[in-house]
């Protein structure tokens, strides 16, 4: 994780995933699914994406919503919110 500051009164910090972060998008996905089931959350506090079509691919199914097509471990990365289609 990166963290650049973007202002300094008041002081705020963007943080994004370095590319290394990314790598853990399918483990991150799957605590997600976890706490869907096991601790009664509606959603994860992320997005997770389909890799090379920015679609959504939420835990509770691993298809990406803007092109439909299954998505394994290797296609999943994470976006901030605004890059997700
Ligand atoms: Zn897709």
């Amino acid at each position: 994780m990166t963290r650049e500051v973007y202002s300094e009164r008041p002081l705020r910090a963007e943080y994004r995933l370095t590319r290394r972060g990314h790598g853990l998008a399918p483990i991150v996905i799957t605590l997600g699914r976890f706490g869907i089931d096991e601790l009664g959350r509606p959603e994860p506090d992320y997005l997770a994406a389909h890799v090379g079509c920015g679609g959504r691919v939420p835990p509770v199914a691993w298809r990406c919503q803007r092109c439909g097509e299954a998505v394994d471990a290797n296609g999943l990365e994470l976006l901030a919110p605004g890059d997700i289609h």
